[in-house]
């Protein structure tokens, strides 16, 4: 590994540190497993052709189309695929076949691995790579690109999550507990959100994750300083980051 992306490496996982720690306390991390996100998958276009057949949309051990009538998702046209837009689809299937397990972790769903995606995995582009398309639509370019970056290097990232994500999920897993079938989320309201759906810390983030210069990450220091986020652990750290980056 050379130093450019040790050093990368040490502020991503620095900002994961504070994250983890909350900057700010009324919000909700999700984590992604770099160990799981780093394998190949081949949900593309050339993989869903000659592999799988988009076995997901007809599996009845799966949500929405265990609430279809015929034993197939009721959105799911044999020619024109997913009947939905990508505002209207459900998160879950946009993120599909990420699920979050109980510890707010995005982790892959087993029965994928094991039943309808099997053949899918061991090829093609990495996993995050394969699903970008609807993890952009969903979080939004930056975040996926903090994401990929982050898992390449072997770190397990945090990023704050919309509340209007949340809430649709929440209402996604009541519909899909009692099997009825999604409603296009447009019909929803949706609360007014910072820029685009990135939120405070995702962009506090994103700045961070361009800090190249150690006078960066100085002012950095100072602000969470000011802010009386610098707890004793983080200002260890800091100190003998700080004394590391010097001598490079
Ligand atoms: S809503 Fe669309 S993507 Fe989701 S299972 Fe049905 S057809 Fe597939
Ligand atoms: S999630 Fe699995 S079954 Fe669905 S399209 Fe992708 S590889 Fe195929």
């Amino acid at each position: 590994m050379n130093v450019e992306t040790s050093f990368r490496k040490e502020i991503i996982y620095l900002i994961n540190e504070v994250l983890n720690m909350g900057l700010d306390r009324d919000v909700t991390l999700w984590k992604v497993s770099s160990k799981w996100v780093n394998r190949c998958f081949n949900c593309t276009l050339e993989g869903i052709k000659t592999i799988c057949g988009g076995k997901c949309c007809h599996s009845q051990s799966y949500y929405p189309p265990r609430a279809g009538k015929n034993g197939m998702c009721d959105f799911l046209d044999m020619e024109k695929g997913c009947l939905f837009s990508m505002e209207d689809k459900p998160i879950i299937c946009m993120i599909y076949p990420f699920i979050l397990n109980e510890n707010n972790t995005l982790v892959i769903h087993h029965r994928s691995m094991n039943l309808h995606c099997k053949e899918n995995y061991g090829s093609g582009p990495r996993f995050i790579e394969a699903l970008r398309g609807g993890l952009e639509a969903t979080f939004g370019k930056p975040l996926v690109d903090y994401i990929s970056e982050a898992t390449e290097l072997g770190i397990d990232p945090y990023f704050e999550v919309d509340k209007n994500i949340l809430e649709t999920v929440r209402r996604e897993e009541e519909w899909a507990e009692v099997s009825v079938n999604p409603q296009p989320r447009t019909k929803f309201p949706v609360e007014s959100n910072p820029k685009d759906g990135i939120s405070k810390v995702v962009d506090r983030l994103l700045v961070l994750r361009d800090v190249e210069e150690f006078s960066d990450l100085v002012e950095f220091v100072e602000e969470l300083h000011e802010n009386g986020e610098l707890t004793e652990g983080l200002r260890f750290y800091f100190v003998y980051r700080l004394e590391s980056i010097t001598n490079i």
